[in-house]
């Protein structure tokens, strides 16, 4: 069974969608969360829905001083760090790569894949000095094939495959592990604002198992890689996508 009492996890990106289900879950499962964000209204809502002992503060990932502050608040509020989630991301604008502005690359770079060094190498040197910790990366199936028009997020994700490898190698005899998980379309605000009810059917029926995934479902994954039940576990990438990158179903 999964028990994280005693145990501190930062998540970042928590005010919503897959960040705010793992709270809820690293909350019920009995871990202490400091949860951030740079939506504050957003937090508080995913504070007061998890109870359990939340800290929340704002931190802008694609900030290295705001990284560096989430984890001496940790270790001020809570004296350790066990699991860093990497989970704040956005999608960014679509565009093909010729008409792709500057800025609107840098972001999506920025937010998605810089982040996770400048958070991971905040929380490495607290996890080494009490023994270890477990960083969860949140990649995408886009980490491992393209999403037309979004070359920035799928440069990004494929990054975060990466970076979740040498993480991995870097600190294995630190008794680290650095794993990846790589979803396929989740209900949140990322995928589902603008849609409309057709748009998201038609979504749904293009997915093997013919619907999108739950925050929860991918919050699930998260907590056990992040558990002792996935002690084995790193390096690795874990895509949980309804079957999208298993190949193509041909009509029957
Ligand atoms: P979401 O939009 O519901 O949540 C993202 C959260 O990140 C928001 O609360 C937002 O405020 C926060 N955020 C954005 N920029 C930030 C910044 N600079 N600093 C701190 N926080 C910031 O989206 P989600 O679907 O829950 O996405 C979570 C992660 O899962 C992302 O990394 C995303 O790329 C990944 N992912 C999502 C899907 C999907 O289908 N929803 C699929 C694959 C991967």
């Amino acid at each position: 069974m999964i028990d994280f009492t005693d145990k501190v996890a930062i998540i970042s990106g928590a005010a919503s969608g897959i960040g705010r289900a793992a709270v809820e879950k690293f909350v019920t499962l009995g871990a202490k969360v400091l949860a951030v964000d740079i939506d504050m209204e957003g937090l508080a809502e995913t504070a007061a829905l998890s109870g359990g002992d939340i800290t929340t503060l704002y931190v802008d990932v694609s900030d290295e001083d705001n990284c560096q502050k989430a984890v001496d608040l940790a270790i001020e509020t809570y004296g350790r760090v066990d699991v860093l989630c990497n989970n704040a991301g956005i999608g960014g604008v679509a565009v093909r790569l010729a008409d792709m502005k500057t800025a609107d690359w840098q972001k999506v770079i920025d937010v998605n894949l810089t982040s996770l060094f400048y958070f991971s190498r905040a929380a490495l040197p607290a996890m080494q000095s009490s023994g270890g910790g477990v960083i969860v990366n949140l990649a995408s199936v886009d980490g491992h094939v393209a999403m037309s028009t979004f070359s920035h997020y799928t440069a990004a994700k494929h990054g975060v495959v990466g970076l979740t490898k040498c993480i991995a190698l870097e600190y294995a005899r630190d008794n680290i592990r650095c794993v990846a998980v790589a979803p396929g379309f989740v209900r949140t605000n990322m995928t589902e604002s603008g849609l409309s009810d057709s748009e998201r059917e038609l979504l749904a029926s293009l997915i093997p198992m013919g619907r999108t995934s739950s925050p929860e479902e991918v919050s699930n994954l998260i907590t056990w890689l992040a558990s002792s039940e996935a002690s084995y576990i790193t390096g690795s990438c874990h895509t949980i996508d309804g079957g999208i990158l298993s190949g193509f179903t041909l009509p029957e």
